[in-house]
């Protein structure tokens, strides 16, 4: 039998696991810092993938989710959030060369909407919107069973779409985009620029979590609530845009945000019902949590090698 190497590059950390193709539980598992005193973000890449290299079966693919714009066909990484010398990287090509493997790459929103389709919230559906909301807000979406890529393989970028024009900045330098208002710092600076505009609350100063906001939302903190509706709002007029371009049957929410979901959950569905053009739009829609958590970089990477080498599928 043969093995597929996923591999899922965070901020802080970077994951690699080896899968039996057709099985989303992991044969083994290693983690390690991205980024170290002594040696290259790459050069720990190189390690880690050579840690989890079986010794007794073949490796089919290596298949990795690298967040930020990246050209999947070429393996080209443009650039990534917390990687400052990835920049133009060819990271694919580099990788293939290496171990003499094929290489695949993808975004990590973009893998992790695969995973869920495959094995996670949106098992059997064929159309899927998936949205991770955490300290940036990332999309991927599944039609007729393919993932979307559009031409250089940057499409649905969702959380970059301008929900409030001259709204606040947004992490990429554009104004008013989805992430820069509902994201996790964009929850934060709501609450911030209310409490600086003299508004009560009990949290006070700027340095406080999403979390905290949300625990004094649930003891009733006006301030709070607010903050956690009207992110409610702006998402749900938002996927409301997504659901006319797109036409899902379930639309997953992933991502650190979405664990406070009781808090937004019903400004965001009301707000999305009362915007669609008609009413066939959310007539039997799922809205659903993702259930892969931390995982899902990791299974969308080995659903993407699946997906890519039909002939590793068990019969
Ligand atoms: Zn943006």
């Amino acid at each position: 039998m043969s093995q597929i190497i996923s591999v899922d590059i965070g901020g802080t950390q970077i994951r690699a696991a080896t899968f039996h193709p057709g099985k989303n539980t992991p044969i083994q598992i290693q983690r390690n810092p991205t980024h170290s005193d002594t040696r290259t973000v790459y050069a720990g890449l190189i390690s880690l993938i050579e840690n989890v290299w079986p010794k007794e079966e073949k490796v089919r693919a290596i298949s990795v989710a690298v967040p930020g714009p990246l050209e999947p066909k070429t393996g080209l990484v443009h650039s990534t959030p917390n990687i400052k010398e990835w920049v133009s990287f060819p990271l694919g090509e580099k990788l293939q060369s290496h171990f003499q493997v094929p290489v695949h790459l993808d975004n990590d929103a973009n893998l992790a909407a695969l995973g869920e389709w495959r094995y996670g919230a949106g098992k059997g559906h064929h159309d899927i919107l998936f949205l991770t909301i955490s300290t940036g807000i990332g999309g991927g979406v599944v039609l007729d069973d393919r993932l979307l890529h559009g031409w250089k393989g940057l499409a649905t970028e969702l959380g970059h779409i301008t929900a409030i024009p001259d709204g606040p900045i947004c992490s990429c330098g554009q104004a008013g985009h989805l992430e820069a208002i509902a994201s996790g710092p964009g929850i934060v600076r709501y609450v911030v620029d209310h409490l600086k505009a003299g508004e009560k609350s009990i949290l006070s100063g700027e340095n406080f979590t999403p979390k905290e906001i949300a625990n004094a939302a649930r003891n009733g903190d006006r301030l709070s609530l607010a903050a956690f509706r009207r992110a409610g709002e702006v998402l749900g007029r938002t996927i409301a845009d997504f659901l006319h371009m797109f036409n899902p049957s379930i639309v997953i929410l992933g991502g650190g945000v979405s664990q406070s979901s009781d808090l937004f959950m019903k400004p965001m569905i009301e707000m999305m019902t009362g915007s669609v053009m008609d009413p066939n739009y959310v007539k039997d829609l799922v809205v659903a949590k993702a259930e892969l958590g931390d995982e899902a970089g990791l299974v969308g990477a080995l659903v993407q090698a699946e997906v890519l080498h039909p002939e590793l599928e068990p019969n």
